[in-house]
């Protein structure tokens, strides 16, 4: 569709789930001349390499910035601060520097310092993803129809934030813009505690005693096995968010756990009416969704009946 490069030389520092399917999704609309990779680990190197989705690939940061017009860090947000201060140096005039980070006032703080003068900062996070991680786990299709909020820091220049605004449109975003401690509210609410909760609830049942592991697995269709897909997610990138997002988390969580009290009560004292109530405000959210086009309404979450 889009044959006419946003940026001429793109620098991914991380290409694990994130940043190859951003070079895979670059590579489908010719969205950047020249696809630049770096990580850190020889092995993920490797495997990059098998796959092919760079045009070049580094082991050093220097090598892989040197030149870049736009520079994303796609690393977990605990190493951004490191990162951003070793590339600092090598970065050209007039490039920008973003990341896919989940969390985005965390990385205002640590990244903000270390971006020189006449490079330009702006903080992005595709609200797309899997529980996979690896070079080796990146698809084209990734970011299609999903929302990419940019949070630019006050006296961003508007030619640079429309400039990333039409590279996430082109890898098939769509592109809302807010400010920092908003977006991490929000992620807090659909994201942060939702990924706390099913953590805690495989957790749990892995600890009950009276239930035992392989029963638990047997009869996870139950609606267990929804919450271990995504208490499968990557936990380096989870203790990142929450150990950079915690004032945000443990708001939401305040709300979270008086709310789970009043349902504890309306169960204790049959309030039936209650519970009723509650479950058809939900149930019509979940409708919400699928008309906003961020999920299908295929029954059993598009599983086909039999497994395969
Ligand atoms: P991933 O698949 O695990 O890939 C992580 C990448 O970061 C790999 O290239 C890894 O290199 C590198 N890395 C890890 N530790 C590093 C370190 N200390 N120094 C330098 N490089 C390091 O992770 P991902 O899912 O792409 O997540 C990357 C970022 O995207 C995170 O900040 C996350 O918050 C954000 N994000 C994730 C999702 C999601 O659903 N996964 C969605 C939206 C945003 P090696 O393999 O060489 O160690």
């Amino acid at each position: 569709m889009n044959n006419t490069p946003v940026y001429d030389k793109v620098a991914l520092i991380g290409i694990g789930l994130i940043g190859s399917s951003m070079a895979h999704a670059m590579r489908r609309r010719g969205v950047a001349s020249h696809i630049a990779g770096y990580t850190h680990r020889a092995e993920t190197l490797e495997k990059a390499r098998s796959v092919g989705f760079a045009d070049s690939l580094h082991s050093d940061l220097a090598g892989c910035v040197k030149d870049a017009d736009l520079v994303v860090l796609a690393t977990p947000v605990g190493t951004y601060a490191v990162l951003a201060e070793q590339i600092a140096p090598h970065l050209k005039l007039g490039a920008t520097v973003t990341d896919v980070g989940s969390v985005k006032s965390a990385v205002i703080r640590d990244v903000g310092p270390h971006v020189p003068e006449g490079v330009h900062f702006i903080p992005a996070h595709p609200i797309a993803g899997t529980e996979q991680s690896g070079p080796e786990a990146g698809f084209a299709e990734l970011f299609d129809g999903r929302w990419c909020i940019l949070t630019p820091p006050p006296g961003t220049e508007t030619i640079a934030l429309e400039r990333l605004k039409r590279f996430w449109q082109a890898l098939g975003s769509d592109v809302d813009v807010m400010d920092a401690r908003h977006h991490d509210l929000v992620l807090a609410i659909t994201s942060h505690l939702p990924h706390l909760i099913a953590y805690n609830i495989v957790g749990t049942a892995d600890d009950l005693q009276a239930v035992t592991k392989s029963e638990v697995i047997k009869y996870s269709a139950g609606g267990f096995r929804d919450f271990t897909r995504i208490a499968a997610s990557d936990p380096t990138m989870w203790r990142d968010v929450f150990l950079n997002n915690r004032e945000a988390v443990l708001e939401v969580l305040g709300r979270f756990s008086e709310d789970l009290s009043a349902l504890q009560r309306a169960i204790r004292w049959g309030d039936g009416e209650a519970l009723f109530n509650l479950f058809t405000r939900t149930r019509a959210i979940r409708r919400s969704i699928v008309d906003a086009g961020q999920d299908t309404a295929a029954p059993n979450f598009g599983r086909s009946k039999k497994p395969s």
